[in-house]
């Protein structure tokens, strides 16, 4: 099991979540941030800090929020544009640096700012 982000830290991005993950398993794309499922220690310490509640256990998932947890695997598991092959577990957000680019379903939303 593993903490998800959701929809509504797209185009907030504060990063608020990654100063507190003991694991450094929040990576940053373009607009959203990504929990890596199989880094993840579900501690729970992201989810208290997001000003925006965007991260939910996956356990407590609405349906409507469901769908990004299939997007942070294929986030990790499928190549991002302009990737060689697919991240998979890079062992820690700090060594890889910001992916800078998103999902499908996150770079086609619209714009909130
Ligand atoms: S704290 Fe919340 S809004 Fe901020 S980057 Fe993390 S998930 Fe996104
Ligand atoms: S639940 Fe803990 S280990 Fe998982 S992403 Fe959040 S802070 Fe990191």
């Amino acid at each position: 099991m593993a903490y998800v982000i959701g929809a509504a830290c797209v185009d907030v991005t504060d990063r608020s979540c990654t100063e507190e993950c003991p694991v450094d398993c929040i990576y940053t794309g373009e607009r959203k941030l990504y929990i890596q499922p199989e880094e993840c220690i579900d501690c729970g310490a992201c989810e208290r800090v997001c000003p925006v509640d965007a991260i939910s256990w996956d356990r407590d998932l609405e349906s409507a929020a469901e769908v990004h947890l299939t997007d942070a695997h294929r986030f990790f598991y499928e190549p991002l544009p302009g990737q060689p092959g697919p991240l998979g577990e890079p062992g820690g957000s700090a060594g890889l640096g910001p992916v800078g680019v998103d999902s499908d379903l996150v770079a086609t939303l619209p714009r909130t700012s």
